[in-house]
C-alpha cells in the first residue's frame, strides 16, 4: 500500500455496473441497484480503497431529465450501498454533451468519459492516489477512461458488458486488465490481485512506470 498519505481508489461506473442498465434512467422507479453492489463496495473499503462513482449522464444535456432527478437517484444509490455495508466516497457525473439540446450543458467537456476529468476532480477533492487505483465498468469507454488515467481496468459482463465483450472485443485497441462477471467479482480480483497489477505496471503511463523504477 502507498505511503503518500493519499488513498487508493476504485472508480466505479454506474449504469450496468452498480445498477441495472436500462438506457436513460428518467424516473427513480426505474433505478435498480444490483443486490451484490453493497457487498462489492464493502469489500473494497475493507481492503483500504475509497470507492468513487463516475458516470456520464448526457440525458441532462439532451433534456431527458434534470440534475435534481440525478441527485435523487444518487441518494438511493448511496442508501442501497450503505445497506450492504459499503460507503461511497463520492459520486461524480458529467451532465454535458456536444450535441445537447439544453444550452447550459451543450459543450465539448473534458469530464465526459473516456475523458479523465471526473477522475482528476475526484482525486483532488478526496486526496486519492491514482497510481494505486482501478476503474471498473461495463463498456469499452470505461477501459479507455482507465487507460487515459493511467490505471488498470476491470471490465464487467453485467449491463452492456457481455454484448460488448462478445461482439466487439476483437476491435478494442487495448484490453482490460481483468474480465469479471459483475462488480462483486471485480472487487475480489482487485482485493486479491490488485497489488500484482500495479507492481507489474499494468495500465501505468510509460512516464509513471519509468518514474516508479527509479
Ligand atoms: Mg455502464
Ligand atoms: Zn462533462
Amino acid at each position: 500500500m502507498p505511503d503518500s498519505g493519499l488513498r487508493p481508489a476504485v472508480f466505479l461506473d454506474r449504469d450496468g455496473t452498480l445498477n441495472e442498465e436500462i438506457g436513460y434512467v428518467n424516473h427513480p422507479s426505474r433505478f435498480h441497484v444490483f443486490p451484490w453492489a453493497g457487498e462489492a463496495v464493502r469489500e473494497l473499503n475493507r481492503a483500504g480503497y475509497a470507492t468513487v462513482v463516475i458516470t456520464n449522464q448526457s440525458g441532462i444535456a439532451r433534456g431527458y431529465f434534470d440534475e435534481r432527478l440525478v441527485e435523487l437517484l444518487h441518494a438511493k444509490l448511496r442508501a442501497d450501498i450503505e445497506g450492504g455495508g459499503g460507503e461511497i466516497a463520492g459520486i461524480y457525473y458529467c451532465p454535458h454533451h456536444p450535441d445537447g439540446k439544453v444550452e447550459a450543458y451543450k459543450r465539448d467537456c473534458d469530464c465526459r468519459k473516456p475523458g479523465s476529468g471526473l477522475i482528476r476532480r475526484a482525486a483532488a477533492d478526496l486526496h486519492l492516489d491514482l497510481r494505486h487505483s482501478f476503474m471498473v465498468g461495463d463498456r469499452f469507454i470505461d477501459v479507455e477512461t482507465a487507460r487515459r488515467a493511467g490505471m488498470p481496468a476491470v471490465f464487467v459482463l453485467s449491463g452492456y458488458g457481455l454484448g460488448e465483450y462478445e461482439y466487439h472485443r476483437h476491435s478494442w485497441p487495448h484490453q482490460p486488465w481483468r474480465i469479471a462477471q459483475d462488480v462483486l467479482e471485480a472487487a475480489h480480483a482487485i482485493v486479491e490481485h490488485g497489488a500484482e497489477a500495479h507492481s507489474a505496471g499494468v495500465g501505468a503511463h510509460p512516464a509513471s512506470a519509468e518514474a516508479k523504477k527509479s
